[in-house]
């Protein structure tokens, strides 16, 4: 295999648009992509001709406008290229409004009431900023999706809209440094995507995986994660040919994919790209979850996306990392090494440090779902407690200027932002705190809070977007600064000490650290029910207005959208255990019960048997057991009548939460102890030894 050759060989990138566009064409476009130029409808005519003749070329017949709205996937219509000519026949065509635009009939999508039924109508524009790609002879366009009076219905065009945010204050810290040759700032992210893979025929087998994502029974096998033989272990041979199979086809679409491993679970896996624009690495990884489906089913298996497929071992999780880098390819969160550098770089970090601060409730909503709510604050995953770990060196180092003592490392000198340079920081990765929720890694963040099931823009608009707005309150500041270096140094200062309770260093999955986040203030929003509803609060819809990126009516429905997505989830998921109690776990073990019953009076009619102690025992254990899972399945029942009663999203969410969801934990409970005890041959679907160990 060629890789170099195969890499992004389904993709209309820079180097296909220039063998392919006249040089004035490609030039205009070139504008468009980077600098958000306006397209003019006839380069967009020679555009999309250039585009349609390369994709037929690669064996498409149809193009559609991709597009992400409000489910966290990613939707698709297919039109053919095929136009009929007088003598009917037909010609493969594709206009310049067809590329720029689109109109799904869209009306079914999720918009929190946000398209009122006379205007049912969505439309798709074009994103150039993210390259169109052949996939199963279809021509995908990325798109942005809006409603007919321009009101947001997706998850694309808030991201872009919070980039330009960032860009634009970004910058004007950047020129305050008398930086004059970046154009543009955009935000990086590269994210690890964690996933399970099982066996094909164990996920038919079981209606909780397939109705949603999640096993909602079984107790714990013999052997589970506790020898930690699975991390970084040999991979096998059937999930290495997955591997290779996924890699090429993710090569293919110009997905730089580039690591993988087994993770910590049995049959727990992760994907790394090499990291990207936000908005590009948000396409692909919609697309690495997507390939990753389909990809199984070619070799047999099935691949789990949820945050918590199984009970009792690690969840799954998307590490987000993020940064800013300039056109000119400039990280700003690194470090540097000279003193305007390190200065330029402090200024970002307390910047970052800053956004965290403030806007904690933001970062922790962003992340809430029905899903990652199993792994969040269950040591596994960090706890629902945001803060930010950087390392003892940069501690130490944001500690000696605040206080305007010594920095004990090399130097052992006084430190002045924008005069001194920083001493060595330590890049390594041995020093890391894998416990934390947002982790500085040398130059960049790990907000590690993301769910493995999660689109990457809903917490990256928050991240983009948090950031900008302090960036732009220390322009403000800066750009009024008589003396730049000690406004600098001031700034810096300042922001530390105000800041400085979102620090943390230790160990997050501690009892310890609740008690200290709770003293030093910091917010504990334990599940989806009662983070999502913050979104909506005073502070945040200021927040996306004065960085136009959410009107306060986009804020309102996308927090009505979440919250009733959630009630949604957890609805589905009890309607499907409730019905695997009492259709399939229930009868199985009454028809254990009655073999059982037999087996005793055989026994007992046999002259020289009399001790049935074993069997006795049992079926009082399994009866008793049979009738309270059946009791709480009516339980649960009854609940789920009571939710028909209550319209308000909120209240709605957290009656799930608060009332619907300990029910559903006590009935597996019974379960649980039940399998333990019945016949293998009586459980009516896999165990977790049996899905575990599948592959
Ligand atoms: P680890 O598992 O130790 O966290 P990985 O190598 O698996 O590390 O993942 C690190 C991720 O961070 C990769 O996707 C990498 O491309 C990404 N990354 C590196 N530099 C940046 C950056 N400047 N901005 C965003 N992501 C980055
Ligand atoms: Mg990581």
């Amino acid at each position: 295999m060629n890789v170099p050759e195969l890499f992004g060989s389904s993709v209309f990138n820079r180097q296909v648009m220039q063998d392919k566009l006249p040089r004035e064409i490609y030039k205009s476009l070139l504008k468009t992509i980077d600098e958000g130029a306006p397209l003019d409808m006839s380069v967009a005519n020679v555009v999309a001709n250039a585009m349609k003749d390369w994709a037929v070329e690669k064996g498409a017949t149809h193009f559609t406008h991709w597009f992400q709205p409000m489910t966290g996937i990613t939707a698709e219509k297919h039109d053919s290229f095929i136009t009929p000519t007088k003598d009917g026949k037909v010609i493969m065509d594709f206009s310049g409004k067809e590329l720029v635009v689109g109109e799904p009939d869209a009306s079914s999508f999720p918009s929190g009431g946000v398209r009122a039924t006379f205007e049912a109508r969505g439309y798709t524009a074009w994103d150039p900023t993210s390259f169109a790609f052949v996939k199963d002879g279809t021509l995908y366009i990325p798109t942005a999706f809006f409603s007919y009076s321009g009101e947001v219905l997706d998850k694309k065009t808030p991201l872009l809209k919070s980039m330009a945010a960032l860009n634009k204050q970004a910058l004007r810290i950047l020129r305050l440094f008398g930086n004059t040759s970046a154009k543009q700032v955009y935000s990086t992210v590269g994210a690890e995507q964690e996933y399970f893979l099982i066996d094909k025929k164990m996920y038919e087998a079981r209606k909780d995986i397939i109705f949603t994502g999640r096993t909602l029974f079984g107790a714990k096998p013999p052997k589970g994660q506790e020898l930690e033989d699975h991390y970084f272990g040999a991979i096998k041979t059937r999930v290495s040919a997955y591997m290779k199979d996924l890699d090429e086809e993710l090569w293919k679409m110009g997905i730089l994919a580039k690591t993988k491993h087994n993770e910590v679970a049995p049959c727990q896996h992760e994907l790394a790209p090499v990291f990207t624009s936000t908005n590009v690495a948000s396409d692909q990884n919609q697309l690495v979850m997507e390939t990753m489906k389909k990809v199984a089913e070619r070799h047999g298996l099935y691949c789990l996306l949820h945050e918590k497929p199984f009970a009792g071992i690690n969840g799954s999780g998307k590490h987000n990392n993020w940064s800013m880098s300039t056109d000119t390819g400039l990280n700003l969160l690194d470090p540097g090494s000279t003193p305007a550098e390190n200065g330029q770089f402090m200024l970002f970090l307390a910047a970052v440090i800053k956004a965290v601060n403030l806007h904690q409730d933001l970062l922790r909503l962003s992340v809430a779902s029905a899903g990652n709510d199993h792994r969040l604050g269950a040591n596994e995953a960090p706890p629902a407690i945001v803060s930010v770990f950087l390392g003892e060196e940069l501690e130490q180092v944001l500690e000696s200027l605040e206080k305007g003592v010594k920095y004990s490392g090399k130097g052992k000198k006084t430190m002045k932002l924008g005069v001194d340079t920083l001493p060595e920081l330590p890049k390594d990765t041995t020093d890391r705190n894998r416990t934390s929720p947002f982790a500085f890694t040398g130059n960049k963040f790990e907000f590690r809070m993301v769910g493995s099931s999660f689109s990457l823009a809903g917490p990256n608009i928050i991240v983009n977007t948090i950031v900008a707005d302090v960036l732009k309150e220390f322009a403000d500041r800066l750009e009024k600064a008589i003396d730049f270096n000690t406004a600098l140094h001031d700034l810096v200062v300042d922001t530390i000490r105000e800041n400085k309770r979102i620090l943390f260093n230790g160990n997050n999955y501690s009892a310890q650290w609740q008690e200290e986040a709770k003293k030093r203030g910091l917010l504990n929003l334990k599940n989806a029910a009662e983070a999502l509803p913050h979104f909506a609060d005073k502070k945040n819809i200021e927040l996306f207005e004065r960085n136009g990126v959410f009107t306060a009516r986009e804020v309102e429905t996308r927090t009505d959208i979440l919250l009733e997505n959630y009630s949604k989830i957890l609805t589905i998921e009890a309607l499907t255990m409730s019905e695997m109690a009492k259709k399939d776990i229930f009868p199985a073990i009454n028809e254990y019960i009655t073999a059982l019953c037999e087996t005793v009076k055989d026994k007992k009619s046999a002259v020289s048997v009399i001790n049935c102690a074993g069997e006795e025992k049992l079926i009082r254990k399994l009866s008793d057991g049979n009738e309270s899972l059946f009791a709480k399945a009516e339980e649960l029942d009854e609940l789920l009548l009571q939710t028909k009663e209550i319209d308000a999203s909120e209240k709605l969410a957290v009656f799930f939460a608060e009332k619907v969801i300990p029910v559903m934990r006590e009935l597996r409970i019974c379960a649980d102890d039940m399998e333990l005890i019945a016949a293998k041959k009586y459980w009516p679907f896999p165990t977790y030894g049996d899905i575990l160990f599948s592959v």
